[in-house]
C-alpha cells in the first residue's frame, strides 16, 4: 500500500487507467500505477500482463495436430478391429503372428504420437493461462508430468484438465465439458486394453479366443468413444483460449461491473 497524510489528496497517486481511483502498486514492468483493478499477477499493471501474456505463442497449431492425431488413432481402432473380425481368422498361424506383433507396433506408435501431440498442447495451454494470470498453480511441464507419472496418471489428468477449464469459464463451463464422462471412458478403456493384451499373450490363454475378442470390441468401442470426447473438449477449451486471448473477456467483465454500479 502507498501510504498518503491524511487530507493530502495531491501526493495520492491515481491509476491513470481509472483517474477516479487510486493506486495500490507501481508495475514491475513500465513502472506506471495500478488500481486495485488494474493490479495484475506478479506485480504487473493490465497492459503490461497483457502484453507478457500474448508473447507466448497460442495453441492453435497444437490443437489442430492434437485433434487431428486424435482422429488417426480411433480410425487406427477401427481399422484395427475390422481386421481382427473379417481377416484375421483366414489367416496362416505363422501369417497371425506376423499380422499380430505388426498391428501391435503400428498401434504403439500412433498412440503415442496422439498423446504426445495432446500433451504438447496441454503444455501450451497451462504456459498461456499462467502467462495470462493468476498462476493456475502448476508449471506447464509438471501438467505434462501429471500424464505421465505412473499411478497419478489414474486421476491427476482429470484434474489438469478441469482446472484448465475452471480457470477459462469457471464451474458452468465445467459442466459444460463431458469431462468426468471422457475421463471415464479412459479409465476403463485402459483396463480393457490391459486385458486385451494379458489374453492375447498367454497368460489368460484358459479363458479361449471369444473372450479376447469380446474384450477386444469393447477396447475398440471405448478408443473410438475416447477420441471423440477428446476432440470435443480439446476444441471448447482452445475456442475460450483463443476468446481470452483476444481480450473479448477483458471487454466483457468491466461492461458488467459498470452495469452493477448504475443500477
Ligand atoms: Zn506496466
Ligand atoms: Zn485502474
Amino acid at each position: 500500500m502507498l501510504n498518503a497524510a491524511e487530507g493530502d489528496v495531491a501526493s495520492q497517486p491515481m491509476c491513470p487507467q481509472h483517474p477516479e481511483r487510486a493506486a495500490v502498486c507501481t508495475c514491475a514492468r513500465c513502472g506506471r500505477y495500478a488500481c486495485s483493478r488494474c493490479e495484475r499477477d506478479g506485480g504487473r499493471c493490465r497492459e503490461c500482463a497483457h502484453l507478457a501474456a500474448l508473447e507466448v505463442p497460442d495453441s492453435r497449431a497444437r490443437a489442430r495436430w492434437a485433434t487431428l492425431t486424435q482422429y488417426v488413432s480411433g480410425g487406427a481402432a477401427v481399422l484395427g478391429l475390422l481386421f481382427n473380425l473379417l481377416f484375421y481368422p483366414e489367416l496362416q498361424r505363422e501369417a497371425q503372428a506376423v499380422a499380430q506383433s505388426g498391428m501391435l507396433v503400428l498401434g504403439v506408435i500412433i498412440g503415442i504420437t496422439a498423446q504426445v501431440c495432446l500433451l504438447m498442447w496441454v503444455h501450451r495451454v497451462v504456459r498461456q493461462l499462467n502467462a495470462l494470470g493468476p498462476d493456475l498453480g502448476m508449471t506447464p511441464a509438471w501438467a505434462v508430468w501429471l500424464w505421465l507419472i505412473p499411478f497419478l496418471n489414474w486421476w491427476k489428468p482429470y484434474y489438469v484438465m478441469r482446472d484448465i477449464a475452471e480457470r477459462l469459464g469457471g464451474m458452468s463451463f465445467v459442466a459444460s465439458l463431458p469431462l468426468q464422462l471422457w475421463w471415464g471412458v479412459n479409465v476403463v478403456g485402459r483396463i480393457l486394453e490391459k486385458a486385451e493384451g494379458d489374453l492375447l499373450s498367454s497368460k489368460l490363454q484358459a479363458l479361449g479366443g471369444t473372450t479376447a475378442e469380446v474384450v477386444g470390441l469393447l477396447s475398440s468401442v471405448f478408443s473410438v468413444a475416447l477420441v471423440f470426447l477428446c476432440v470435443r473438449i480439446i476444441k471448447e477449451i482452445q475456442v475460450r483460449l483463443d476468446q481470452r486471448r483476444e481480450g473479448l473477456d477483458e471487454v466483457e467483465t468491466p461492461a458488467a461491473g459498470d452495469a452493477a454500479v448504475a443500477a
